[in-house]
């Protein structure tokens, strides 16, 4: 293969990326290659990075259990933090069981790929998360996708396909518009079609709902309307890790076949410490999310006061939409040269056509700091 080549053209269509590295820990402030810079880009929605309590925890546990797990879980690798977190995890989302993986993208990519068999037919929404895609195709199930948001053409589909086995599959909070799955409505299709549904919590755990508990509180649903419930431990949840959350059956049935479970050391008791942490953090501080509600919606309305394509605010991932790839990634550089980070989003995380800068704002930010994003944004806009 040549690879020049190949970085060429991307370099040529303006979508070629490379890493900054930041030096500092993710707050709403941070050190990125070596400049102070606000940050309107983190998924640590509640900015809980430093936190003392979660931060002395996981000190505390690395003490207690060393590094590393040494295992697998099924193996010599499962340890008390990893089932004191599950247990947790468990009851503050209202679901019978829970079960950890590594990370978010192997939760999706282990359940899916474990849930739906051959005779299944998994009905995804278009603009689901990379992990959920990537599930899909290592399923032996085949995969129909449904236009974003769109239940008149899931149903069009289900009606189509009439599966035995069947699985809706959809972000809840989509990572790149920022919108919000129609849930209660695939709750109903799933109901009438006896089919199963999943839900990808990423954005929402920490973030929806007037505790934080996600989109199921969120859309005053009750949590068994979920059949299988996936979440991050990265997000607003400060630490690493996934989890699925369901029936006492499908955590035992995932233990036991989920690949990307079975075959990969557990999370080290640091992390899995912290996550606890993080975990009971969020259940004891709804303030903290609120705070977060009401700097996204605060937010939302500035920039669409300016008149540019954007959301309501409902969730704090704001993208706003510039089109071009070369201009969002001008637009990009010139608040960075302000001390504002907004990262291009472009092609393939985005349409072609369709670059966006993508802010996402924390609890954390001040009404200042929200404030200064905006003005800066509108002064170089015009
Ligand atoms: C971030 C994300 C994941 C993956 O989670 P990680 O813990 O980062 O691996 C899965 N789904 C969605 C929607 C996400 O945004």
């Amino acid at each position: 293969m040549d690879f020049s080549a190949a970085i060429h053209l991307l370099k040529e269509g303006h979508l070629h990326r490379s890493l900054r590295t930041l030096s500092s820990p993710q707050s709403r402030q941070v050190s990125i290659d070596g400049r102070n810079v606000l940050l309107f880009s983190s998924n640590s929605y509640l900015g809980l990075a430093e936190e003392p309590a979660i931060v002395e925890s996981a000190v505390r546990a690395m003490e207690q259990y060393g590094v590393g797990a040494g295992g697998s879980r099924l193996m010599a690798g499962n340890m008390t933090c990893h089932m004191e977190l599950e247990a947790d995890l468990a009851s503050f989302m209202g679901t019978e069981s829970c079960v950890v993986f590594t990370s978010g993208y192997t939760a999706n990519l282990g359940a899916i790929s474990a849930i739906a068999g051959k005779d299944s037919v998994i009905f995804s929404d278009a603009l689901n998360h990379a992990s959920i895609i990537d599930g899909c195709r290592l399923a032996k199930g085949r995969t129909v996708i449904f236009k974003h948001n769109d239940i008149d053409d899931l149903v069009l589909k289900i009606r189509e396909t009439r599966p035995a086995c069947g699985l809706i599959v959809t972000d809840s909070v989509f990572s790149m518009a920022g919108d919000m799955a129609r849930l209660p409505d695939l709750v109903q299709v799933k109901n009438d079609w006896g089919l199963m549904l999943m839900v990808d919590d990423a954005h929402a755990t920490g973030v929806l709902g007037v505790t934080g508990r996600g989109s199921v509180e969120h859309f005053k649903l009750i949590p068994s309307d979920v059949d299988i419930l996936m979440g991050t431990l990265s997000k607003a949840i400060p630490s690493e890790g996934g989890f699925i959350g369901g029936t006492t059956e499908l955590c035992d049935y995932l233990k036991n076949t989920a690949r990307s479970f079975i075959y990969t050391t557990a999370l080290s008791p640091s992390t899995a410490a912290a996550a606890h942490a993080g975990l009971l953090y969020v259940r004891d501080h709804p303030e903290r999310v609120r705070q977060l509600q009401n700097n996204a919606r605060y937010m939302a309305a500035r920039l669409s006061s300016l008149g540019l394509h954007t959301t309501d605010g409902q969730t704090p991932i704001i993208p706003v939409i510039i089109g071009e790839e070369d201009k969002a990634a001008t637009l990009s550089q010139r608040l960075l040269e302000y001390g504002i980070f907004v990262p291009a989003i472009r092609y393939p995380s985005v349409a072609k056509g369709q670059a966006q800068l993508r802010f996402t704002v924390m609890a954390t930010h001040t009404q200042q700091d929200i404030n200064f994003a905006v003005d800066t944004l509108k002064s170089i806009l015009c």
